[in-house]
This record gives structure tokens, C-alpha cells and sequence, in this order.
């Protein structure tokens, strides 16, 4: 047995076999197409094969239940019938993707606007729909990106990972993930938390463990290798008991964020993507606070288009109903940006070409997003949010930009609404001069993850200014106390959407200083709860007021 000490980034114990995972052994998602004529054959062919293959087992297949045999003719009816190849087609000519694409879209759609279905027949060829849909997709070359995981769950070693990696992986393959490199506020920290799964960092993985059995222990930060009988006992009893904690928390789900003393604050999530939507639902939410748009241009050879970006906000919209959605404008540039978007190298990235910096240099791709968006805002409860603001002059030519796109829009009869407005605080300029910005937009969004990094002149993803790193430091704390008072001066909500919300140390703080809504990675909204519930328990929120 080998126990290896690191930092956590998520806590929570895994149990499972390594999968040691080497850099450049995926394939890169293909979703626009050179001809749709071809595109229009491959599909034609793949649904013959597909057929084919459904043919041979529905006649080959001895044991087959009848619910099988059912479900098999359906699939080929399916198969045969016009309305879902019709739709695939149609994806293909007008949008000029790939016919795989046109697929995976046309059963995400159908899935996501059927989810709710409660006839049991209708389930029955929903599940039929997904299924020839997988096995077209398969045919199609599989261009799904994916790493390939295997067939079983793993616990992931890697000396590090990006974010566009993870995106890329199938998560229900990963049960946790092990890097050398990386901090525990770096993007993919951050992704890895919003999947609920314990990761460490700082363990100086090996090769050789791939394929070893190991536990994971994200409370302790230890990893053990080919564990000892004793200890894989003891730790598959407190993988049990953590899901019995769980089932405890998951009783807040439904409660209203108050605490004892009658003070009331919003916990919304966090997304990286839209995978991450029945884990909003699932945990309670009171909305999404932060929709991180880069998951839309990431692992993909060109930028996305219009409707594609519809699509997603349209589908978040759909989902979350009345709740409110705050989707933020894209963050590239540092550490998420691919090759097609060819940003030229820098000296210092962080401090680089990024967020809105890049959107008001690449006009055509912000407008874009702008449209997408606003066209969403119709089906929704939506919101729209700024990165990396550091002055009023971004805000103007955001806000000219902005009215074209509505112009834009009624010209051609388009609905939409005239949607809130944030900024997110997060660079130290953007805290300073709130009090201007906040008399120009309907809420600050303090993102606590950038705004300490450039206020410490700390990189948040230096492995070796990890123990020098202290996000409770005061002047962090300063700022976000003086953003507070300066939005509600100006009538003006304030959030928290950075890690630090997610912080129960920093809970009753927060409550305080009259912060309006925390955002955090859907699993921490319940853990948030329960603090906001406890807190000031038999106190007053006025009592022990801290100054920073
Ligand atoms: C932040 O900086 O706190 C934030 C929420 O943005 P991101 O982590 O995506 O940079
Ligand atoms: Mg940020």
C-alpha cells in the first residue's frame, strides 16, 4: 500500500481502480460540415446500418423479453419514419453541421423538452429516440468528443488537466480526479467541485498505479494505492455514511433561505455547462447565479454559432422556469481559449487579453453571444452578466453594442425582454469605482476567485503560492464589504458568485454585510443552507459587527 498526502479540492471518499490518463489520446469534436450533400448520405447510410443492426439482433437474439423484441421494432419504425430523420436533415442543410451533430442536437432537444413526460408509453419511445440516436452518433464515427474513459468508473490521474479535457470527458465515468499540477481555485477546481466528486492535487502521481485499485479521501487529502483490507473496510464505511449525510442535507431542499433571526439571502448555483442543470434542480437552488458561457466555445474547432448559443440558453430557460438564470458573457482568453480563436501568445495571460476585453476586440463574436441571448431572454427568467469589467468606457461600448442587437432584433419581429443587468466585481479597479457602476446596472456580482488573486498579485493557479494564498484576507474582505454598501446605496443587488460564497466560515460574514445572493457550485448550495439556517442562532445579526 502507498498513502500519498495532497491538497483537497472537493471533499468526499472514492473508492475505485486508476486510470492514469496521458495527454492527446481524444479526438476533437467536428460539428461544422464541408457539404451537407455528404452529410445528408452519411446519415442515409448510418440509418441503414443502424437498421441493419437492430435487424440482425431482433432476429438473432434467442433470449430477447418481449419488452426488448417491442422495444427493438419500435427503434427500426423509428428509424424508418420521416419526423426525426426529417429533423436531422433539416439541422444539416440550414445549419451546415455535421450529420453527427445534427443528431446529438435533435436528441438533446427531444429530451430536454420531453423530460417531463409522465406517460409511460411516451417515456417508452423517448428512451427509444436516445437510443438509435447513440447508436446513429456511434456510426457516424462517433465524433461526440469524449476522452475515452472506459467502461467502468474511474479514479483519474493526470499530472495536470485543463478545463477543455474535463468538458471532454464522459463525468458519469469518474468517480474522482488526482492531479499533480493545479490549485484548488483554478477552472477546473472549479468543475471538478460542480460535479460533486473529491479531487486532490499536489500528488505526485505515477504511471505504473494505472489500473491499481486506490481510495480517495477528499476530507483528508490522501490518496492510498493498492489499499490494505482494513482500510478499504474502513473507508467503504465512510463512503456509506457520507451518503447517509447527504440524504440529510438533501431534506433542505426545499426550504426558504432564512435565518433564525429573519434574515433572508438567495442561494443560487454555479454552471459550467448544461450537464450541470439536474444538479441545480436536484439540490434546490433558488436559481443559477453564474452560467458560465466558455463550456459553449471550448473543445470545438470554431466558434459556435448563433442558434447553437440559442439553443443552450433557450434549454437552460426551459428548465429553470420562473427561477432566475444568470448567464454571464464569455471569459476567454488566460487559461480557456482553443486553437480557432488564435489569441496571440502573452507574457502574462491572467493579466491579458480576456473576458470583455477580448468580447470588445472580436465585436462579431460578442454581438453574436449578445443575440443569443437576448433571443433566450423571451423563454425565461434571464439575466445578462459582464467579466473582468475594469471601467464605464467597456460599459458604454457594451452598452451601444447592446442596443444594435435589440435594434436588430425588433426589425425583424424577434421577441425578447429587457433583461437585468450585472457586472461582475472582480477585478480591484471594478471595486473601486463601484459606486459609479452600480448607478448603471441592475446588480454586482463580486467573483471573489479573480478579485483575490489580482488584489494578492497572487496567480490563483501557482502551485507554489498555495500556502501564501489567503482568501480571507482583509483587504479581500474590505472589498467586498465596501461593494456591498456601495451597490445598495445606488439601489443596486449584490451577489457573491466566486468561490468564497460557497465558504460556511465566511456564511454569518456575508449575512452581515447585507450580501443579497451567494452562488455556488450546485453541490454546496444545501451545505450553504444549512449555515445560512444556522446562523445567528440565538444572537442578533447586529451583534459582534466585524470591521476589516
Ligand atoms: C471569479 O473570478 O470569482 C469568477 C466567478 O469567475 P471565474 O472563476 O470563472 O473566473
Ligand atoms: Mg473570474
Amino acid at each position: 500500500m502507498e498513502i500519498c498526502k495532497g491538497v483537497s479540492s472537493f471533499a468526499g471518499v472514492a473508492i475505485g481502480k486508476i486510470l492514469y490518463y496521458h495527454r492527446g489520446e481524444y479526438r476533437v469534436r467536428q460539428s461544422m460540415a464541408d457539404s451537407a450533400k455528404k452529410e445528408i448520405e452519411k446519415f442515409s447510410a448510418a440509418r441503414e446500418a443502424v437498421k441493419s443492426r437492430l435487424l440482425f439482433l431482433y432476429e438473432h437474439s434467442p433470449a430477447l423479453s418481449q419488452e426488448r423484441s417491442y422495444a427493438l421494432e419500435r427503434q427500426m419504425k423509428l428509424l424508418e419514419e420521416g419526423s426525426f430523420s426529417r429533423a436531422v436533415e433539416s439541422l444539416v442543410m440550414t445549419e451546415k453541421v455535421t450529420a453527427a451533430y445534427a443528431v446529438m442536437t435533435t436528441r438533446d432537444g427531444l429530451t430536454s423538452s420531453f423530460r417531463n413526460l409522465k406517460d409511460e408509453v411516451a417515456r417508452e419511445q423517448l428512451e427509444n429516440v436516445k437510443q438509435i440516436s447513440n447508436r446513429l452518433i456511434l456510426e457516424l464515427g462517433g465524433t461526440r468528443a469524449q476522452i475515452d474513459l472506459g467502461e467502468e468508473p474511474v479514479i483519474l490521474i493526470s499530472e495536470e488537466l485543463t478545463p477543455t479535457e474535463l468538458l471532454e470527458m464522459d463525468k458519469e465515468k469518474l468517480l474522482a480526479v488526482v492531479t499533480h499540477q493545479g490549485s484548488i481555485i483554478s477552472h477546473t477546481s472549479i468543475m471538478i467541485r460542480s460535479m460533486a466528486m473529491p479531487a486532490l492535487l499536489d500528488i505526485e502521481i505515477r504511471e505504473e498505479w494505472n489500473g491499481c485499485q486506490a481510495v480517495v479521501d477528499g476530507y483528508t487529502g490522501t490518496l492510498y494505492v493498492e489499499p490494505a483490507p482494513e482500510i478499504l473496510r474502513e473507508y467503504e464505511m465512510r463512503r456509506q455514511a457520507d451518503l447517509k449525510e447527504k440524504k440529510e442535507l438533501l431534506k433542505l431542499r426545499d426550504r426558504k433561505d432564512v435565518t433564525a433571526d429573519g434574515k433572508e439571502i438567495g442561494i443560487f448555483a454555479n454552471i459550467n455547462s448544461l450537464d450541470d442543470l439536474s444538479s441545480v434542480l436536484f439540490y434546490g437552488a433558488a436559481g443559477i447565479g453564474l452560467l458560465r458561457s466558455e463550456f459553449q466555445y471550448l473543445g470545438r474547432e470554431s466558434y459556435p454559432r448563433e442558434n447553437e448559443l440559442f439553443r443552450d440558453y433557450r434549454r437552460v430557460a426551459d428548465t429553470m422556469g420562473e427561477k432566475p438564470v444568470v448567464i454571464r458573457t464569455v471569459d476567454l482568453g488566460a487559461d480557456r481559449q482553443a486553437d480557432y480563436m488564435d489569441i496571440p501568445g502573452e507574457a502574462n495571460p491572467i493579466m491579458g487579453n480576456r473576458g470583455i476585453r477580448l468580447c470588445l476586440d472580436r465585436k462579431r463574436m460578442f454581438r453574436t453571444q449578445l443575440c443569443a441571448i437576448y433571443r433566450a431572454s423571451a423563454y425565461g427568467n434571464l439575466s445578462i452578466m459582464y467579466p473582468m469589467i475594469t471601467s464605464e468606457s467597456e460599459l458604454d461600448e457594451i452598452e451601444a453594442l447592446t442596443e444594435e442587437v435589440k435594434a436588430g432584433l425588433r426589425e425583424k419581429k424577434v421577441p425578447f425582454r429587457e433583461i437585468r443587468r450585472g457586472i461582475m466585481v472582480e477585478t480591484p479597479a471594478a471595486a473601486l469605482i463601484s459606486d459609479r457602476l452600480a448607478k448603471r446596472v441592475d446588480f454586482l456580482s463580486l467573483g471573489t476567485n479573480d478579485l483575490s488573486q489580482y488584489t494578492l498579485a497572487m496567480d490563483r493557479q501557482n502551485p507554489y503560492l498555495k500556502s501564501k494564498y489567503d482568501d480571507h484576507h482583509p483587504a479581500i474582505l474590505k472589498m467586498i464589504q465596501m461593494v456591498v454598501e456601495n451597490g445598495h446605496r445606488e439601489n443596486c443587488q449584490v451577489y457573491i458568485c466566486g468561490e468564497l460564497a460557497a465558504d460556511t466560515e465566511l456564511t454569518e460574514t456575508f449575512l452581515r454585510m447585507g450580501v443579497d445572493a451567494l452562488s455556488v457550485v450546485p453541490a454546496c448550495v444545501l451545505p450553504v443552507r444549512k449555515a445560512v439556517l444556522e446562523a445567528f442562532a440565538g444572537r442578533k445579526v447586529s451583534d459582534g459587527k466585524q470591521t476589516f
